[in-house]
Parts: structure tokens; C-alpha cells; sequence
């Protein structure tokens, strides 16, 4: 059984012609196939769900209403796609809302990351509700399936790790008669399920990451990641002109771009794609006739210059309270501490006395972190600065990168510079005094 697998983002099913426009890609692409789609939810759900769990740590009355409104807005997506009144898909809705509602009012003491894991996961869950339903409508054989079936995961609430066996045995069991019956699946990205039967999440914009669990365990042919972009590009449309499309790329250079924090992918999703030597696609969802990108094994490319650029960076600079020497046993002791508050780094760098990283601004973490150290060590942090990495730079390309910015760090290595860099204070010239 040859099975695909086709992500669908949030951009694509933001409102019901978008929903439409999915239901029509599958139609003219996927018909064919065995298919899984898993897809996440819709528009901006949520970041509004974000501030629903915000507010019901602080007023539980109006996070119910903030939440009211999400609501509503699939009801009217739901009644834009002609559902009638008395159509379950609303009562599919209304019972994902209600236990959203539960936690909302619990009053027991529950963790912030806990609680926001059981909310957020609201989004996803009525989005594929919604799809599953329309594809339903329009003629295709669809089950809709709970991720949190099939997706197992510790507790680390999230930022939750996939217990790989488990995940593995009960997506073939859930998934593969489905698909022997001739069904196509509708599943959810992003969250998935404890032990315990919590529901846990995969990190923001994990749902690139489940299709790419699902992609492995059924052993897939491809999967397609359908995005509101033609494909990988060289550089963020939106910041650079002459921004050109990647037609093929490496497993290993797609790993590091995203890890370098080009946002076309989620940067665990290319492992497990790899490891099953399984093509992956990035196509339009608005030209979904276009060739897009494709990221394959290792073969030798050769690439134009690619440009990622991460905003929200934080230089931090720890030196040992005593002047002694920063040594190994005091960089094994930041690094256990970054691992423990889950902190990233984007670029490091050492003298006789001082280490500095540069993060992704999280202030809760670090300062959780900073807290911990703070009788050993000395820390100074610099704000508001951007990271820009070139893959495959050619030197007369980057004094135009840098205009107007100081770089406060910067290391080359063969393939890949990086620059942590500042918008230049602009200088205003002094009136004439005559
Ligand atoms: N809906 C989630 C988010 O916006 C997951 C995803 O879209 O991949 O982060
Ligand atoms: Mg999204």
C-alpha cells in the first residue's frame, strides 16, 4: 500500500474558502493515494487561544468569553460551508469547547504548562472537525482520527517527547486498517497524549512534526507540507528582494536552515523523514500546481546563498563571580542548566574569564535559569538584537546584509556565517547653534 502523507497549516484552512480550496487539492492530487491529512488549526486560533489560558490564570470570567468568541468563529466557518443547523459538525465543536470550558473553571492549582496544553489542543481538534466533515460533503471517504490515539508522549507538557515505540505500534493498528478499507484519514497536528491520557503539544508549529511521525511509522511514499509559499526559498519574501526557490535540497541542509531558524519547516521534522529515506515536499496551496521544493537524501547541490534571519535574540554574557578561569566544569554546569530550562543556543562563544550565547529571548526561562546561578556567576545580558545566518555566503554579499547594524559577534566557519547584529543608533544632526 503506497500511502502519502499532506500537511495542511493554518494559513490554508483560515476561513471556508480556504477549506474549500484544501478539499480541491485533495481531490485533483490525492485521490489516488492512500491518504493521511493532518492539519492544524485555523488561522490564528492559537495565538487566541494563547490568551484564553493567559486570562484564565487571571480572570476566569473573561477568559470563557475570549473563548466564546473562537467559537463562534468556527460556527461561522462551519455555516459558510452550508452545513445546516442541525448538522453534528456544530455538536462536534460544542463538545471540544465544553471540556476547554472544564479546565477554564477547574479551580484546583494545575501547572500553566499543563493547563495550556489541554486548551490550546481545542484548535486543532475543531479545525479537523470542520475538514473532515467538508471532505465528507463533498464525496471522499473520510475517518477522522484523535491524534492523542496515536501520538504517545511523556509529560513535558509543551514541549512533549514522542515515546517512539508506543507511537509507533498504534499508529499501524489505528491507522493501517482505516486505510486498507479504502478510507482516507483526517488527523490533528501538534498535539498528542500522556500515558495518563493528557493531552500534551509537540512545541508551536509542531504539526509539520507529527506528519513526519506519521510519514515514518506507515513507512510513507512522500509527504507534502502544502504552504501559502511556492516552496523553500532562499530568503523571507517579505524582507529581501531577489528571493529565489530552492527546487531540491539535502536532508542535512534543510536540518540546518531550519535549525538556524528558517521557519518554512519545524526542525524535527526532517530527522525521522531521513532516517525512512522518505521525499518531502513544500508546495503552494495557492498554486498547487507548481513544482515547490523537494528535500531528498544527500547528493552533492549546489546552493545559492541562503539567508535566515532570527529576531528576538539575547546576548548573554556569564563570567564566574571569582574571576576564575570559565573551564570545563563551569560550562558543564551552564550547559546541564540550559538543557534543564530548555534553552536554546543559536551561537556561543568563550575568553579566559567570560562566556556568552546568544538565545531566543525567552524571558521566563532564562530568567529561571539566571536564578540559579546567580551566587557563581556574573550575568549581563544584551536585548533586542537579530542573528543572521548566510548558508553558502559569498563575501560581496554582506556589507548590504550589515548596513545600518553593528554586529556585536560574528564566526565563520566554511559553509555558514553568522552575525548577531543591532540596528545602528541613528544619528541626528544638532541644530546650528548660529
Ligand atoms: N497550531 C499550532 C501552532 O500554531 C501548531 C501548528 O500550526 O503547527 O503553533
Ligand atoms: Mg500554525
Amino acid at each position: 500500500m503506497s500511502i502519502q502523507v499532506y500537511k495542511f497549516g493554518g494559513a490554508s484552512v483560515k476561513n471556508h474558502e480556504g477549506i474549500r480550496n484544501v478539499a480541491n487539492i485533495i481531490k485533483k492530487y490525492g485521490l489516488q493515494k492512500s491518504l493521511i491529512i493532518v492539519v492544524s488549526a485555523t488561522g490564528k486560533t492559537t495565538n487566541q487561544l494563547e490568551e484564553v489560558i493567559k486570562e484564565k490564570f487571571k480572570n476566569i470570567k473573561s477568559a470563557l468569553e475570549l473563548l466564546k468568541a473562537i467559537h463562534e468563529k468556527h460556527i461561522h466557518i462551519a455555516q459558510e460551508l452550508g452545513f445546516e443547523e442541525e448538522h453534528v459538525v456544530y455538536q462536534e465543536i460544542q463538545e471540544h469547547f465544553v471540556e476547554a470550558e472544564w479546565i477554564i473553571e477547574e479551580t484546583r492549582e494545575m501547572s500553566f504548562d499543563y493547563v495550556y496544553d489541554q486548551i490550546i489542543a481545542v484548535g486543532e481538534l475543531i479545525s479537523s472537525r470542520i475538514l473532515s466533515r467538508w471532505l465528507e460533503k463533498v464525496g471522499i471517504d473520510i475517518e477522522w482520527i484523535d491524534a492523542r490515539e496515536i501520538i504517545q508522549t511523556n509529560d513535558t507538557y509543551r514541549d512533549a517527547r514522542i515515546e517512539w515505540e508506543n507511537t509507533n505500534s498504534k499508529i499501524i493498528n489505528t491507522l493501517s486498517p482505516v486505510l486498507r478499507n479504502g478510507k482516507m484519514i483526517v488527523t490533528q497536528g501538534f498535539i498528542g497524549s500522556t500515558t495518563e491520557n493528557n493531552t500534551t503539544t509537540l512545541g508551536r508549529e509542531g504539526s509539520d512534526y507529527t506528519a513526519a511521525i506519521l510519514s515514518s511509522a506507515v513507512q510513507a511514499e512522500s509527504m507534502t507540507i502544502w504552504k501559502d509559499v511556492p516552496g523553500i526559498l532562499t530568503a523571507d519574501p517579505a524582507k529581501f528582494l531577489n528571493v529565489s526557490k530552492l527546487d531540491r535540497l539535502t536532508y542535512t541542509e534543510a536540518i540546518e536552515m531550519t535549525y538556524y531558524g528558517a521557519k518554512v519547516i519545524h526542525p524535527k521534522t526532517i530527522q525521522p523523514l531521513k532516517l525512512k529515506s522518505i521525499p518531502l515536499y513544500v508546495k503552494s496551496f495557492i498554486h498547487p500546481e507548481g513544482e515547490g521544493s523537494v528535500i531528498t537524501g544527500d547528493i552533492d547541490l549546489e546552493y545559492p546563498p541562503i539567508v535566515v534571519l532570527e529576531p528576538n535574540q539575547a546576548l548573554v554574557h556569564f563570567s564566574s563571580n571569582d574571576l576564575s578561569f570559565i573551564a570545563e566544569h563551569h560550562l558543564a554546569h551552564l550547559f546541564k542548566l540550559f538543557e534543564k530550562h530548555r534553552i536554546k543556543i543559536n551561537m556561543m562563544r568563550n575568553t579566559a574569564i567570560s562566556f556568552s550565547v546568544c538565545v531566543s529571548y525567552d524571558p521566563d526561562r532564562l530568567n529561571r535559569m539566571i536564578d540559579e546561578i546567580k551566587n557563581e556567576f556574573r550575568v549581563i545580558i544584551d536585548l533586542n538584537l537579530e542573528l543572521i545566518t548566510v548558508r553558502h555566503y559569498i563575501d560581496s554579499m554582506l556589507p548590504k546584509l550589515v548596513e545600518e547594524k553593528i554586529i556585536i559577534l560574528e564566526e565563520r566557519i566554511r559553509k555558514t556565517i553568522q552575525m548577531v547584529v543591532k540596528n545602528a543608533p541613528s544619528i541626528i544632526p544638532k541644530p546650528s547653534e548660529s
